[in-house]
């Protein structure tokens, strides 16, 4: 029996990985150990679990990683939310544990470094993130030219005016229930800018190879394009309990979704607007930038996302401070996890400043 670690075990992935094994659709895997940061509710989860927990908040790297020790999983679920997420994807590398990976942020700030270092442990980086989820899947036994990132175009798709947007508005997704940080990426299209750079790293795709396309039925998780130019597409309902269970068994299942009804389907895709989602732009360009472009990127982000969550800032002066951020010089490389981090803490520092002069 496969032993499974849950990171991020009380939100939005935790709870649909649980669910999944609440409703029996995981077997071969046993829950190893169950962490969360502060929220308590995780200690009834350890009890209908059966497993130990841990509660993450105000606890050293040593104390995570004796913890992670004293449960020796196989395998471990990387949902916890934000740059926080970094700090454990790279012990798991250390440790030679196999990721399976919801966590977008700690590949677009771990980069090369995260993975060269788990190529060399032998550990294996399995994407949960719907999109790359499923070109991990399209790719296998193929090879493409292009990668195609749908997008659901998120709660302002078709708002023209972006100025006076709520928390509220901003909170509530036409198609996914998720956490507040990717909720409001997901409104600014800053997720799908985390997600193009996270897909170059997987990958190994250049920017000038990977598009995004707005398809807002959120079926079609993403496509290939190969040389003679067919395109392979994996279709399903929007249900995150597809990629996470194909991930953490790595291989295949029961049925896990409801099937599509084709006779009701509509597949629409259209292009994003480069004016009102100036966050796309800002990945396509911190990535193309390389260095340490996209770690600024992301820690700008965060930093921005969490005072408008806080009322500090608009909506529309999450890019502003996004773009002056970037503005700084990124050019160096990191080659290692405390540079990651210093750079990381910079940005954030830059990014402080200019939410408290708006
Ligand atoms: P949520 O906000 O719903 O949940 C975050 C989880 O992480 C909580 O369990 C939280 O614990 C835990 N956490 C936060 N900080 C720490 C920490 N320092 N140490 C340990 N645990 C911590 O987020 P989501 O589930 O929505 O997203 C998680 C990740 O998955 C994100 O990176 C997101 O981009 C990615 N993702 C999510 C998708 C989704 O459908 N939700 C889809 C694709 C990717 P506590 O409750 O105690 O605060
Ligand atoms: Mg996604």
């Amino acid at each position: 029996m496969k032993r499974l670690l849950i990171l991020g075990a009380t939100g939005s992935i935790g709870t649909t990985c649980l669910n999944a094994f609440r409703s029996s659709l995981v077997s071969g895997i046993g829950i190893a150990g169950l962490v969360s940061s502060s929220n308590k509710s995780i200690l009834s989860l350890g009890k209908e679990f059966n497993s130990p927990v841990f509660l993450a908040e105000g606890r050293s790297r040593e104390e995570i990683r004796a913890f992670i020790e004293s449960v020796s999983p196989d395998i471990a679920l990387n949902g916890v939310s934000g740059i926080a997420g970094l700090l454990y994807s790279d012990l798991l590398a250390d440790m030679g544990i196999d990721i399976a990976l919801a966590n977008k942020e700690s590949v677009v700030l771990g980069g090369r470094y995260l993975l060269d270092k788990a190529k060399r442990k032998g550990v294996s980086i399995i994407p949960v993130d719907s999109e790359h989820s499923a070109i991990h899947a399209l790719l296998a036994g193929r090879k493409a030219e292009r990668l195609i990132i749908t997008a659901s175009g998120g709660p302002f798709r078709e708002r023209k005016e972006m100025s006076g947007i709520t928390v509220e508005e901003a909170l509530s997704h036409p198609t996914w229930k998720m956490g507040r940080k990717i909720t409001i990426d997901s409104a600014t299209l800053a997720n799908k800018a985390l997600e193009v750079i996270e897909a170059s790293y997987l990958f190994s795709f250049p920017p000038d190879r990977i598009d995004v396309t707005v398809h807002k039925e959120s079926i079609v998780h993403s496509m290939i394009e190969c040389s003679d130019g067919s395109v392979f597409a994996l279709l399903s309902v929007p249900d995150m309990t597809l990629p996470i269970v194909s991930a953490i068994t790595g291989e295949s299942c029961g049925r896990l979704v409801r099937p599509l009804d084709f006779r009701n389907a509509t597949l629409t895709f259209e292009d994003w607007d480069r004016e009102r989602f100036p966050m796309l732009s800002l990945g396509y360009s911190a990535l193309e930038s390389g260095g340490a472009f996209p770690i600024a990127f992301a820690s700008a982000d965060e930093i921005a996302v969490k005072a408008f969550l806080d009322g500090r800032i608009a909506f529309t002066d999450i890019p502003r401070i996004a773009e002056e951020v970037l503005g700084g010089d990124w050019t160096n490389v990191p080659s290692s996890m405390d540079e990651i981090i210093s750079l990381s803490e910079e940005a954030a520092a830059k990014a402080e400043e200019a939410c408290s002069r708006v």
